[in-house]
């Protein structure tokens, strides 16, 4: 059995969130969709909060009043790729992933 009926099987889910499975890529554990062009995943179990992804991706990382990272955008365009490779260089946690 491949890995994404294991997946759907074990969560219970059906045939369309299977569908979508196989239409997707698996990351880190994290299932990360259709091919939408570039993907950008933060594992905030990670993130120590000191915003180094804003100050080089200000259009795709926010941080928030109560120190907490958001994505603008989660699949930002390709104009935006050289920002978002340099924000994966920056973090010093390893705490971004960029999903092609
Ligand atoms: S650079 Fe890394 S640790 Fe710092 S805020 Fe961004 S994701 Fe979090």
């Amino acid at each position: 059995m491949d890995r994404a009926k294991e997946a759907s099987n074990a969560m219970g889910w059906g045939r369309s969130f299977l569908k979508g499975v196989q239409g997707g890529t698996w990351a880190r554990g994290h299932y990360c969709g259709y091919n939408e062009g570039m993907r950008v995943i933060i594992d905030l179990d990670l993130c120590e909060a000191n915003a180094l992804c804003v100050t080089e991706a200000p259009e795709i990382f926010h941080l928030d009043e109560d120190d907490q990272l958001h994505l603008l955008q989660e699949h930002p365009e390709e104009l935006l790729r050289d920002k978002a490779v340099a924000a994966v260089r920056a973090c010093p946690k390893a705490a971004l992933t960029i999903i092609d």
